[in-house]
């Protein structure tokens, strides 16, 4: 394939955006290369500026579920635009929207609208903490739940200890509040309540983790820690950003039947357009400005553009029928790729939980950030170049799962098992 005009796009970007992009894994770093700029995309298929076309694993992170440019969203949104694109005043399809995704997610009265994965974890955090009036929070290595200062944390000295910043500008002062636990290991989250006794506010988590490749919680972790909260007045909340309208209409609350106090979601809900939404029962939500004291704005929240991407989405999606087709599209690409993978004697440990797939290349079980990390990333730079040749586009990074939408066809399943048949052949 040729990448010229994405090269030379790429270099005049460099010039005045940091990195030639507005959000770092779009650079290719983790896989070497210049990025592909793209020119247009319907369906399951992306076309680049230099006309190659690929089939699209990623659905840029996961709104796109449907399909590029899927007809009653792209409609929706052209005729709003019409009538006006903001006014900062109260509108109608705000309340339709929120009246949808109550009746689609389980244990929540009231939603909020805002404009990313990254304000709806941030506020559902402060909201945690106004609720409980305590202030430290547990999150779990390899989860990601946006770029606030709170959640760029890594693992302090000792593991029941307090996290220290990974990212320079975040302070020493906001990393004390963030305890950071191991993905799938309860005893690890007793110990730093038992170390932090009534001071923490909320457990945030990706209910199946999809930002260190796919991870699905192991049996009985989720309701370990429903238990864990219960018993310690600590608030349960889900960062459904990736996984809610995706697993399921409900979400992974609705698919492991496990009740979250406070969901977050992005992504889907927003149709391809900046939206983020948090959403819990009465009483938690109820403490929110102008009704509560905990304050949370925003001047484009409930956009009318985006309200109307996110409900045309969200209608479209109030039927079990299309993820039950993802779920056996993805089933099927799992069950090929695990066989031209194994008949080549490449060593990988295959993940999915629904329409979330992630291939990586170690033998042993992938549970949490660690071992994900054990996946050899040469042979994922040689898997990704090779995919990328073949037309194939997933993600640059071994650290990302693959996200399905459904306009792909079982051809492009087929004719994607087959490249990866030749780049095992290579690896
Ligand atoms: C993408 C993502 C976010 C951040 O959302 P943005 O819209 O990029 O700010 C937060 N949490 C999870 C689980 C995500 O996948």
């Amino acid at each position: 394939m040729i990448y010229k005009r994405s090269s030379a796009l790429f270099v005049e970007a460099e010039q005045v955006i940091p990195g030639g992009v507005n959000s770092p894994v779009r650079a290719f770093k983790a896989v070497g290369g210049t990025p592909i700029f793209v020119k247009e995309a319907k369906g399951a298929y992306l076309y680049d500026e230099d006309g190659n076309t690929l089939i699209d694993y990623i659905a840029s992170w996961g709104p796109m579920i449907l399909g590029h440019a899927h007809e009653p969203v792209i409609n929706a949104v052209i005729e709003k635009a019409k009538k006006g694109t903001s006014f900062g005043m109260p509108t109608e399809i705000e309340t339709k929207i929120a009246e949808l995704a109550v009746s689609m997610v389980p244990n929540i009265d009231k939603i909020r609208f805002v404009n990313s994965g990254t304000e709806a974890c941030m506020s559902a955090v402060r909201l945690a903490r106004g609720y409980t009036k305590k202030e430290k929070i547990i999150k779990f290595a390899g989860c990601y739940h946006g770029h606030s200062d709170s959640f760029l944390i890594q693992a302090g000295s000792g593991a029941v200890t307090f996290g220290s910043p990974n990212s320079p500008g975040v302070t020493k002062g906001t990393a004390k509040d963030t305890l950071l636990a191991t993905y799938n290991d309860l005893d690890n989250v007793k110990a730093l309540i038992e170390a932090n006794k009534d001071e923490i506010a909320c457990i945030i988590l990706e209910p199946v983790a999809g930002n260190m490749g796919c991870i699905p919680p192991k049996p009985g972790f989720l309701e370990g820690l429903r238990m864990l909260c219960d018993t310690n007045n600590i608030l349960l909340v889900f960062d459904e950003v990736m996984t809610g309208f995706r697993l399921a209409k409900g979400g992974a609350q609705e698919l492991l039947g496990i009740d979250a106090d406070i969901v977050c979601f992005g992504k889907v809900i927003g149709g391809g357009l900046p939206v983020g939404a948090f959403a819990a029962r009465n009483e938690i939500m109820n403490h929110l400005a102008p009704l509560g004291p905990v304050y949370q704005a925003g001047t484009l929240s409930g956009n009318p553009l985006a309200m109307a991407a996110g409900l045309a989405m969200l209608k479209e999606l109030n039927s079990d029928d299309v993820f039950e087709s993802l779920n056996k599209k993805t089933q099927y690409l799992h069950e090929g790729l695990a066989r031209v993978l194994k008949a080549n004697n490449v060593n990988h440990t295959i993940n999915r939980l629904g329409s979330m797939i992630s291939v990586h290349f170690c033998e042993e079980e992938v549970v949490d950030f660690e071992t994900s990390a054990k996946g050899n990333n040469d042979t994922f730079k040689k898997f990704f170049h090779g995919m990328l040749n073949e037309g194939v586009y997933i993600a640059p990074s071994a650290f990302e799962s693959w996200f399905l939408n459904d306009a792909l066809s079982y051809e492009d399943l087929d004719k994607t098992i087959e490249a990866c048949d030749k780049v095992s052949k290579t690896l």
